[in-house]
C-alpha cells in the first residue's frame, strides 16, 4: 500500500498533496513499515507542487492549527470508524470529476488495482477538494456507511482550513491597504506616522549622547492639482499623482519613510539627518526630483510642489507640533508659484492655530464646493437698467457662521488656496452669467481676482477653458483686480494681461482711489473700467472733499475713454451726484446687496415687471 500511495503522489504531480496515515493496528504492512510510518504526522508535498491556487485551496498544513481538527487524528479516528488499515488523503485542486459520489461505483474502478479499497470524494461546498483513499485488512472489508461519514468530516474540515487560509490572505491584503496607499503603493499616514513617532523616538534619545542628530520632516503637495483634474480628468490626475509617487521613491534614501498623506499631498521623513543644512540638502534633491514635466498620454503637465519642512529637535520634538510647523512652512511656500521649499520660522507663526484650522476647514470647503458665490446687481446711473452682477464669494462654516470675504480672501491669500478659491468662483459665475443670458437678461459678470495671479502665466488659459466649458464669450467677463496690488512689473504680468485681453475679457481696476497710482499708466495697460471705491462713495453727498476726488476720478477716466463704477452707492443722493459727474454704472444696497443666485433670479425678474411697468 505504501507503494499504491506513492504510485496515486506521482499520478497527479504537480496537483496534489498527500497525506496518509497507516493504522496502528495495521499487521497486513508489515513489508513498509518504516515508508509507511516515517510519512505518519508528515505532509507529503511534492517538489513539483506549485499551483498557487492549491497553496491556498485546503493546504492541510492549516489545519493542524489550533483551532482545527488536527488532520490525523481525523484520519486516525477515520481508520478506526471505517476498520481500514490506511487511511489517505489526497488533495487536488477539485477541477477533476474522475470521482463518483457514489462509493461503490470507486470502489470498482479500483478493483483491479487493489481489491477493496475505498476512494471516496471529498467535497465541500459543492467544490470537490480532493480524495479519502482506505485500504481494506486484508481479511475485512472497510466499513462503507462510516467512510462516507468520515469522508464528510474530512472534507468539512478541509473546507473550514482553506476558509481560514482565504481569510487570512484577506487579513493580510486588508493590513496592506489598511497601511498603504493603493494609487501609490506608498505608506498612509497611520503608517507613516508610527514612522515619525519612531525617529523622534531616536533623535531624543540621541540628544544625551555624543552624537546627537536630527529628523527632518517634509510635507508638499502639487500646484494647481484641482486644476488638473478638472481639465485632463482624474485618471490624468491619478497618472500624475503615481508618477509623482515613483519620482519620491526613486530620489529617497533607504533611510526614510514618505507616504501620501491626502489627494496630492506627500509627507517625506528624513529619520537621519546631521542638522538644517544637511536637511535642506535633501528636502531640496527631492523638491527637484518631484518637480518637472509629466507626461500624461494626450499632454505634458508642468509639475510645481509647494514644499515645507520642520526639523526635530530644532522646530519640535513631537509628531504634532512637528506636524503643524511643516504644514505652516507649506502653506507659506504655496505663495510661491512655482517650486518652492520653506523650512518653518517662527515668523510664519503669524498663521495662528485657529488660523490653521480654518484654513484646513476652508481647503475643504473648496473641495467639497461648499463655497457659495453671491450676486450683486451693477446698473446703469442713468437708466436703471441692470447691466452686470458682481461674483461674491460667501462661506458658511459649518460650526463658526459666516465667515466674512474680508478674512477668508486674505486668509486664502496668505496659505496658497486663493488660486484655488478664485478658480471655484470663475467656474461658479461663469455658468451663472450664461445662464442669466439664456434666461434673456444680457447681463456681464465680475469676477475679483487677486493681483499675484496675473504672475501666474496659466491664468489666460485657465480663464480661456471656464469661458468656453461656459458657453460665454469672453467680453461678458469683467477681472476686477485691486489697485494697490495692480503691478505690470514682470515681463510675466505684462504678457497675461495681453493674453487676458485678446479673450475679450474686460479689466476693472477695483478699490480705485486707495493705490495711488497714476492714471496715464493704468490707461497704457488696457484696462477698461474703474471701480471707485466705496470710501469715497458711501459718504459722497455729505462729504466735499470725497465728491471733489470722485469728480476727478470721473474726469480722468472719461479723457481716458475708461467706464467708471461706482461701490457702496446707498442712498438716492449720493446716485443723483454720480449721475451728474457723469459716472457710468452704480453699486450698493441702494440698488441691491449682493444675492444668492436664485434669489437674484427673482429680484430681476420682479424688476423686469416693474421696469415694463414704469416704462408704460
Ligand atoms: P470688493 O471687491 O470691494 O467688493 C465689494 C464689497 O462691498 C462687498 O463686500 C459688498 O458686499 C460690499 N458692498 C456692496 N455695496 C455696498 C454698499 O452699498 N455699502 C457697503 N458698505 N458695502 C457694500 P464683501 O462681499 O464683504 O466682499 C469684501 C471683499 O472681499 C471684496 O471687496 C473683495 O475684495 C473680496 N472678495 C469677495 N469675494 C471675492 C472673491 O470671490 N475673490 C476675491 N479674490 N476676493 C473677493
Ligand atoms: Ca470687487
Ligand atoms: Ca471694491
Amino acid at each position: 500500500l505504501g507503494r499504491f500511495a506513492l504510485q496515486i503522489v506521482k499520478a497527479a504531480p504537480s496537483r496534489t498533496r498527500t497525506l496518509s496515515v497507516n493504522s496502528p493496528s495495521n499487521r497486513s504492512d508489515r513489508r513498509t513499515p518504516r515508508r509507511v510510518d516515517r510519512r505518519i504526522g508528515s505532509l507529503t508535498v511534492l517538489e513539483s507542487y506549485r499551483s498557487e491556487h492549491l497553496d491556498r485551496l485546503g493546504a492541510l498544513g492549516e489545519l493542524a492549527t489550533a483551532h482545527l481538527p488536527d488532520p490525523l487524528e481525523l484520519l486516525r479516528s477515520t481508520l478506526r470508524a471505517t476498520r481500514a488499515s490506511v487511511a489517505e488523503i489526497v488533495m487536488y485542486d477539485g477541477r477533476s470529476s474522475r470521482w463518483s459520489t457514489d462509493p461503490l461505483a470507486n470502489i470498482s474502478r479500483h478493483a483491479d488495482l487493489r481489491p477493496g479499497i475505498v476512494q471516496l470524494p471529498l467535497s465541500c461546498n459543492g467544490e470537490l477538494l480532493g480524495e479519502l483513499f482506505l485500504a481494506p485488512h486484508a481479511d475485512s472489508a472497510v466499513d462503507l456507511a462510516a467512510a462516507t461519514a468520515a469522508s464528510h468530516l474530512v472534507a468539512l474540515a478541509m473546507g473550514a482550513a482553506r476558509l481560514s487560509t482565504q481569510l487570512a490572505a484577506e487579513l493580510d491584503d486588508h493590513e496592506h491597504d489598511a497601511t498603504h496607499d493603493t494609487l501609490t503603493g506608498l505608506a498612509n499616514r497611520v503608517a507613516f506616522e508610527q514612522a515619525v513617532d519612531a525617529a523622534l523616538t531616536r533623535v531624543s534619545a540621541s540628544m544625551a549622547t555624543a552624537q546627537p542628530h536630527a529628523a527632518a520632516l517634509v510635507v508638499f503637495d502639487l500646484n494647481r492639482f484641482k486644476e488638473i483634474n478638472a481639465s485632463f480628468g482624474h485618471s490624468v490626475g491619478d497618472t500624475v499623482v503615481a508618477e509623482v509617487a515613483q519620482r519620491l521613491v526613486r530620489s529617497l534614501r533607504v533611510d526614510c519613510a514618505a507616504a501620501r498623506i491626502g489627494g496630492d499631498s506627500f509627507a517625506v521623513l528624513f529619520s537621519d539627518v546631521v542638522d538644517l543644512e544637511d536637511a535642506q540638502t535633501h528636502a531640496l534633491r527631492l523638491l527637484r526630483a518631484v518637480s518637472g514635466p509629466v507626461d500624461a498620454g494626450e499632454a505634458t503637465i508642468h509639475i510645481d510642489a509647494a514644499m515645507g519642512m520642520a526639523v526635530a529637535p530644532f522646530h519640535g520634538v513631537t509628531r504634532s507640533i512637528l506636524v503643524r510647523h511643516a504644514d505652516v512652512a507649506m502653506y507659506v511656500a504655496k505663495e510661491a508659484p512655482e517650486s518652492t521649499l520653506e523650512v518653518w520660522d517662527p515668523a510664519h507663526e503669524r498663521v495662528t492655530t485657529d488660523q490653521l484650522e480654518l484654513v484646513v476647514d476652508l481647503r475643504e470647503a473648496i473641495e467639497l464646493g461648499e463655497l457659495d458665490v453671491h450676486y450683486q446687481p451693477k446698473t446703469d446711473a442713468n437708466s436703471g437698467e441692470v447691466t452686470g452682477a458682481e461674483a461674491l464669494v460667501r462661506w458658511r462654516h459649518p460650526t463658526r457662521g459666516s465667515v466674512p470675504p474680508d478674512e477668508l480672501v486674505p486668509l486664502a491669500e496668505h496659505t496658497g488656496l486663493i488660486h484655488d478659491l478664485t478658480w471655484f468662483v470663475l467656474h461658479t459665475a461663469l455658468p451663472q452669467c450664461a445662464q442669466w443670458h439664456r434666461e434673456g437678461h444680457a447681463m456681464s459678470v465680475s469676477v475679483n481676482l487677486p493681483a499675484r495671479s496675473l504672475r501666474d502665466i496659466d491664468l489666460p488659459e485657465d480663464i480661456d477653458n471656464a469661458l468656453q466649458a461656459a458657453g460665454l464669450p469672453g467680453e461678458w467677463l469683467t477681472l476686477e483686480i485691486t489697485e494697490s496690488e495692480f503691478t505690470t512689473d514682470s515681463e510675466v504680468s505684462r504678457s497675461v494681461v495681453e493674453r487676458i485681453k485678446a479673450l475679450g475679457v474686460r479689466l476693472s481696476i477695483d478699490d480705485f482711489g486707495t493705490g495711488y497710482s497714476a492714471l496715464a499708466y493704468l490707461a497704457r495697460l488696457d484696462v477698461d473700467e474703474l471701480k471707485i471705491d466705496k470710501s469715497f462713495v458711501i459718504d459722497l453727498a455729505d462729504n466735499p472733499a470725497n465728491l471733489a476726488i470722485v469728480r476727478a476720478v470721473i474726469e480722468v477716466a472719461d479723457s481716458f475713454g475708461l467706464e467708471t463704477v461706482a461701490e457702496g452707492v446707498e442712498d438716492e443722493r449720493s446716485l443723483e451726484h454720480l449721475r451728474q459727474l457723469g459716472c457710468t454704472t452704480v453699486q450698493g444696497f441702494l440698488v441691491s446687496r449682493p444675492l444668492p443666485a436664485d434669489v437674484l433670479f427673482e429680484w430681476l425678474r420682479r424688476r423686469g415687471v416693474s421696469g415694463a411697468t414704469a416704462q408704460a
